[in-house]
């Protein structure tokens, strides 16, 4: 027997169809004598709403939470209406999310009286999806013969106090969960735990962030002992590259966890670094499936390296970076230069997402986040005022209009050629690379190139590069 951790993303749990395909799923594995625990977002969309509800009571606007509140009682009661064939069980789902809009109208009049979204109360409305969502999953997996209960995440996953965007206490939760969770799995139990949420040691409601049922899953599966982690999505795996981008884009089948944490910003299809860390540290192998078409085997990430090194797996793009250089001749050769300029970076708590020297050393680049730049441009400006003035730096800029492009596989720093061939397609297409850095890890190589030539670059680089060689693809199903 396996035990294995499920995780249902929005549009998997999206409409009364797709719960009841995910409950399928779910009972497949129960049946086929696994220990199953499953973790849920919300059905999609509904989150989005939640927010837009409190935004708008906080600007002054008390009609538009009523609507949306109206928008997700039809949502969640079509679903069980469609589902639930037990009067009582029905009756008993439809008054705990009820319950749960009233609470959603209730937070957001308040918010309105107030005219203040605290990030306790956005976190307080936000976890009101995935609360509402677990009682139909639960309900409709008992119906089909699953033993099955709810658990919400604020008992199991303790966080601080970082309301909206909350930081976890691991050996807590890590306790908690081997105490309450564990025994309800052991006891044959299918629990269906809601992503996304914690608690305070108060017990107030925290959010794990947007997108945050991945990290919920990788939490409680990793605090579980599961064998494996099978996160559910609307795609078939992890792609090539993304597929709005390049029609090409192909499932890859295999994965090790240092290839995917440079994935990270690789649209929201891939798992985040942050989110994998609890499975990574037990190499506790993780899938991800597409709940619509379950029999495709998916991508298997693990931390074996099962690829040739120098293989391009996957080649994605960042948007909205922008590029900041600080430029001198004054520069050459004095220490502290780069260490200041870092320093008044950090502390606009802009990330920086890479960097590069130019050997001359009259010019040091990097990108941070487009929200970021003009303030992180002011703050080096104001740091370096001395050095301005003396015209040893000549200037700092930033170029909002650039992407970045980061070429993904194992192999990219020991194995010779690679950057040679991803430069090579670039250059066949007369696309120019304004900066590179070859990553810390060897991961990755990444460059930077105006936002006019990324489609192109990415594509160049997808045909050229990754579908070419022995590279081991599966074709989408469609
Ligand atoms: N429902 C939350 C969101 O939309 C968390 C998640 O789906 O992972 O951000
Ligand atoms: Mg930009």
């Amino acid at each position: 027997m396996t035990r294995i951790t499920m995780k249902f993303g929005g549009t998997s749990v999206g409409n009364a169809e797709a719960i009841s395909q995910a409950v399928d799923i779910v009972r497949a594995a129960y049946t086929g004598d696994h220990q199953v625990l499953v973790v849920s977002s919300a059905m999609s969309g509904v989150t989005d709403l939640l927010i837009e509800g409190a935004r708008t009571a906080a600007a002054g606007d008390a009609g538009r939470y009523q609507v949306i509140a109206g928008q997700l009682r039809e949502k969640h009661e079509g679903a069980i209406r469609a589902l639930i064939a037990s009067d009582v069980e029905r009756i008993s789902v439809f008054d705990e999310v009820d319950g749960l809009i009233d609470e959603f109208q209730k937070l957001c009049y308040g918010i309105y009286v107030l005219r203040d979204a605290t990030p306790k109360a956005m976190a307080k409305v936000s976890s009101l999806g995935e609360r509402m969502c677990v009682p139909i999953i639960s309900a409709v997996l008992r119906q089909r013969g699953v033993p099955s209960t709810t658990v919400c995440a604020s008992y199991l996953i303790v966080t601080d106090d970082q309301y909206d965007n909350a930081g976890v206490f691991f050996d807590e939760t890590e306790q908690v969960v081997r105490q309450k969770l564990l025994p309800v799995v052991n006891r044959g139990m299918v629990p269906v735990v809601t992503g996304f949420i914690g608690a305070t040691h108060d017990g107030v409601i925290t959010t794990l962030g947007r997108s945050g049922s991945d990290y919920s899953a990788a939490l409680l599966g990793a605090y579980v002992d599961s064998d494996e982690v099978w996160i559910w999505t609307d795609v078939d795996g992890v792609m090539t590259a993304d597929p709005r981008m390049v029609p090409d884009a192909r499932v890859i089948p295999v994965l090790s966890y240092g290839e995917v944490g440079e994935m990270a910003y690789f649209g929201a299809k891939v798992l985040h670094a942050k989110t994998v860390q609890p499975l990574v540290e037990r190499n506790i192998p993780i899938w991800v499936k597409n709940t619509f078409n379950p029999t495709f085997p998916g991508t298997l990430i693990t931390h074996k390296e099962q690829t040739a090194p120098g293989t391009v797996k996957a080649v994605t793009a960042i948007r909205d970076v922008s590029l900041v250089t600080v430029a001198g001749r004054g520069m050459i050769g004095v220490p502290g230069i780069a260490a200041r300029t870092f320093s008044a970076v950090a502390a606009q708590k802009a990330s920086v997402l890479m960097i590069s020297q130019s050997s001359s050393e009259q010019s040091i680049c990097f990108a941070v986040p487009e929200s970021t730049s003009a303030q992180v441009v002011r703050a080096i400006e104001a740091e370096m005022a001395n050095e301005l003035s003396r015209r040893d730096i000549e200037r700092v800029w930033a170029d909002d209009n650039i992407e970045i492009i980061a070429v993904v596989g194992a192999g990219m720093l020991t194995q010779s050629g690679v950057a040679a061939r991803v430069f090579g397609a670039l250059g066949d297409a007369n696309i120019n690379i304004l900066a590179i850095a070859q990553g810390a890890s060897d991961y990755c190589v990444s460059m930077v190139v105006d936002t006019a030539s990324t489609a192109e670059a990415v594509r160049q680089i997808h045909k050229l590069v990754v579908l070419n060689g022995d590279n081991k693809v599966h074709a989408r199903s469609a």
